[in-house]
């Protein structure tokens, strides 16, 4: 494979270094590496800058992910671990006690129920819980370090701890193999869903992100029979949505 060409590379690096990018971003750094290489820029060339950048990554077990946030819908780019089914990608600069407090509560989160978020009292438990324990100060540091490093995301208002997109994207095969019983993808785009809106009908599991419920009910008919009900693409029953995520949770 012929190397990449130097404005590729230094997009790259840029990438790696900024971890989870927006595409808006990823296409700013694209014009400022050619600008700084005096390469030429082609507006609407970064799919194929992808594409490109993807091949030689493959052969080190890297792969360029995209999805999007699953509470703004915005467009990500990440270049994750191919693999990544393991977590010891994550808290790797913690101790092996923290290590075990943060794979308990990733496993919580991503458990508990639909909520797929946990209280800070819940959090705290988990630490105190395990052996040897970790006290409430550490696991509050343990905490904060998680939130700082993009893997847990706090929401003040709600008081509780929520995976990140960058959690999402590196922690997809992790958590579908750990966890197939609690990891649903999105009936429209097929990406792993933790927040937004399931079929009320508790044998069926067809779930929508907020950002995709629009076309998901365009498609069932909602907006051309108004005021009808319409029936859910997965099971025939009628369509009618409960909450996935913090907003399923009674407060
Ligand atoms: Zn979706
Ligand atoms: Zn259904």
């Amino acid at each position: 494979m012929a190397p990449l060409p130097l404005s590729q590379r230094v997009w790259l690096q840029a990438m790696l270094a900024h971890g989870v990018v927006s595409q808006a971003h990823a296409k700013a750094l694209q014009k400022r590496a050619c600008e700084i290489t005096r390469d030429d820029y082609q507006a609407g060339s970064l799919p194929t800058l992808l594409e490109e950048v993807g091949k030689h990554l493959s052969s080190v077990g890297l792969e360029i992910r995209q999805a999007r946030d699953e509470f703004t819908g915005a467009h990500l780019i990440m270049i994750v671990n191919a693999k990544g089914d393991e977590l010891a990608q994550v808290a790797t600069t913690h101790s092996a006690t923290e290590i075990a407090v943060t794979k308990k509560i990733l496993e919580r989160i991503f458990t508990n129920n639909d909520a797929y978020s946990l209280s800070s009292t819940e959090a705290l438990k988990i630490g105190r819980q395990c052996k040897p324990p970790l006290g409430n100060a550490e696991t509050e540091m343990l905490l904060s370090a998680l939130v700082k490093e993009g893997w847990l995301r706090y929401n003040r208002d709600t008081g509780r701890y929520l995976l990140t997109s960058r959690s999402m994207m590196e922690l997809n095969v992790y958590l579908k193999n750990a966890y197939p019983e609690h990891y649903f993808s999105c009936i429209m785009c097929e990406d792993p869903i933790t927040n937004g809106v399931a079929c009320s009908n508790a044998e069926c599991r067809v779930r929508v992100h907020k950002h995709c419920q629009t076309s998901y009910e365009r498609q069932i008919g909602i907006s051309t029979r108004e005021g009808q009900a319409s029936t859910c693409r997965g099971c025939q029953h009628t369509w009618s949505p409960s909450p996935v995520g913090e907003a399923s949770v009674q407060r």
